[in-house]
C-alpha cells in the first residue's frame, strides 16, 4: 500500500492534503518522495523558522537529546528555565508558563485573565472580546474565541464567555465591552487563518489605551506571527503598544512543539501552585531548541526579514493577475485574480509551495530564506498569477 493510500485509510480524514510527500529537507529547500525538490514558502505553516534540518538548530535539540529528553515538570530543568530568563528579558514580561500548541498558549492565556478579572473585578467578569474573522485555535474554548462561525458548527456547545467585535472598528470593540462584564481583549496583530490582514495603528493603538483605562487585560495572540516573522521579535512591537498577556507557540521552536505564554505586571503572579500544568510543557528538548532558535532572532536577521518582505512586496505588487499583497514581515497574503487553488496548484507543478488563507495565497517563508531561492520562487508565483 502506498503512503498516500495508507494515510487516507488510517488517519482521521481532518485534513485536505496537497498530493504531496515530503520524505527530507534542507534549510528553504523540500524533496518528494519521487526525488523532485521544492522551494518552500510555508514552513511547515511558519514553523521551522530556519527551514528544515538546519544544522545549529539540530545540534542544540540533538545535544540535549543526549541529556535527557523528558523530566515532567515535578523538576527543574536547564533549557526551561534559560528559556523563560531570555523571552522576559526580550520582551519586558514577567513570567512565562510553558505549553505544547497555540490553541493551549491560548487557554493559559484565557485562564490567567478570568482570574486576574474574577479577583480584580468579580466572579462575574468573564467576557473575553476578540475579533471576527480571528484564528486562536481548534479547543473547545480557542474556537469559542476563534470569530469564524465556519468552525463553530457542529461543536456546540461552546465554552461560553466570548462575543467578537469588528477588526479596525474601536467603536463596535467599545460597544462589546460596554455591553459584557468584559476580562479581555484578544487580538492577532496580523489576522492570519483570517486572510493575512494587519490591524489598523489607530485601532490597535485605541485598544491598547481602553484596555489600560478600564483595566482590562490586553491579550496578544503571536502563535502565527511572532518570533521574529513580522521583522519585530514580536508583531506588537511594531505598534508601541504593551499586551498584558503574549500567546505564542508555531516558530518558537523551529520545528518542536512548544507554546508560550507570557505573563505581564498584572498577571504574572495570577496562576499560583495546581492553577494551571501540562505535562509535556517546557519540555528540554523543545526549550533547548527555541533557546537556539530565539537567539538567532537577532537585529541583523530582522533586518533580514524586512529585506526580504520588501523584496516580495515589490516583486508581486502590480504584476498581471495580482490584485493586493497584505501583511507584514514574512507573514504576506497574495489577493489573485484566479483562485488561490489554481495558483497554489501551477506553483506546486513548477516546484514551488505555498499556501492559502481566506481565499488568499499565504506566504511564510523560512526567516533565512536564501535571497536567490526566494528570487526564483517568486519568478514562479508571477508566472502562476499571470
Ligand atoms: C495556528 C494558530 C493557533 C493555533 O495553534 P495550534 O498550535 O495549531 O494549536 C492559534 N492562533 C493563531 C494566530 C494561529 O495562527
Amino acid at each position: 500500500m502506498d503512503i498516500k493510500t495508507m494515510d487516507q485509510q488510517y488517519v482521521a480524514n481532518t485534513y485536505n492534503r496537497f498530493p504531496l510527500q515530503i520524505v527530507s529537507g534542507k534549510g528553504s529547500l523540500v524533496t518528494d518522495e519521487t526525488g523532485k525538490q521544492y522551494i518552500d514558502l510555508g514552513s511547515g505553516i511558519a514553523v521551522n523558522t530556519f527551514g528544515v534540518a538546519d544544522e545549529v538548530w539540530q545540534q542544540a535539540v540533538i545535544a540535549q537529546l543526549g541529556k535527557v529528553q523528558h523530566t515532567s515538570n515535578l523538576y527543574y530543568t536547564e533549557p526551561c528555565a534559560v528559556l523563560a530568563k531570555m523571552l522576559c528579558e526580550r520582551t519586558g514580561m514577567k513570567k512565562v508558563f510553558f505549553s505544547n500548541s497555540g490553541a493551549e498558549a491560548n487557554e493559559c492565556a484565557i485562564k490567567a485573565a478570568r482570574k486576574y478579572a474574577a479577583q480584580k473585578k468579580g466572579p462575574e467578569y468573564t467576557t473575553i472580546v476578540t475579533l471576527w474573522n480571528s484564528f486562536h485555535g481548534r479547543t473547545l474554548t480557542t474556537l469559542a474565541a476563534t470569530g469564524q462561525e465556519v468552525f463553530h458548527k457542529d461543536f456546540q456547545p461552546l465554552t461560553p464567555g466570548f462575543v467578537h467585535a469588528r477588526a479596525n472598528d474601536l467603536e463596535d470593540l467599545k460597544a462589546q465591552v460596554a455591553a459584557h462584564q468584559t476580562a479581555a481583549v484578544m487580538m492577532e496583530i496580523v489576522q492570519g487563518e483570517g486572510g493575512v490582514n494587519a490591524l489598523e495603528q489607530d485601532f490597535v493603538q485605541g485598544v491598547a489605551k481602553l484596555c489600560q483605562e478600564q483595566d482590562i487585560l490586553l491579550i496578544c495572540d503571536e502563535v502565527q506571527l511572532g518570533n521574529g516573522r513580522s521583522g519585530m521579535l514580536y508583531g506588537y512591537m511594531h505598534y508601541g503598544i504593551t499586551p498584558d498577556i503574549v500567546s505564542t507557540a508555531k516558530g518558537l521552536c523551529g520545528g518542536l512543539p512548544l507554546g508560550a505564554t507570557l505573563l505581564g505586571e498584572k498577571t504574572a503572579h495570577v496562576l499560583g501552585y495546581s492553577d494551571h500544568g501540562s505535562t509535556f510543557g517546557g519540555n528540554p528538548v523543545c526549550c533547548a531548541g527555541a533557546i537556539s532558535t530565539l537567539s538567532r532572532i537577532d537585529e541583523p536577521l530582522l533586518q533580514g526579514v524586512r529585506d526580504r518582505s520588501r523584496l516580495i512586496v515589490e516583486t508581486l505588487t502590480g504584476k498581471p493577475g495580482v490584485k493586493s499583497v497584505t501583511g507584514l514581515g514574512l507573514m504576506l497574503g497574495v489577493e489573485t485574480e484566479k483562485p488561490a487553488g489554481a495558483v497554489i496548484a501551477q506553483c506546486m507543478e513548477q516546484g514551488v509551495l505555498v499556501l492559502s488563507a481566506h481565499g488568499k495565497v499565504r506566504l511564510l517563508p523560512a526567516l533565512n530564506i536564501p535571497m536567490d531561492l526566494l528570487k526564483q520562487a517568486l519568478a514562479v508565483l508571477v508566472q502562476a498569477c499571470a
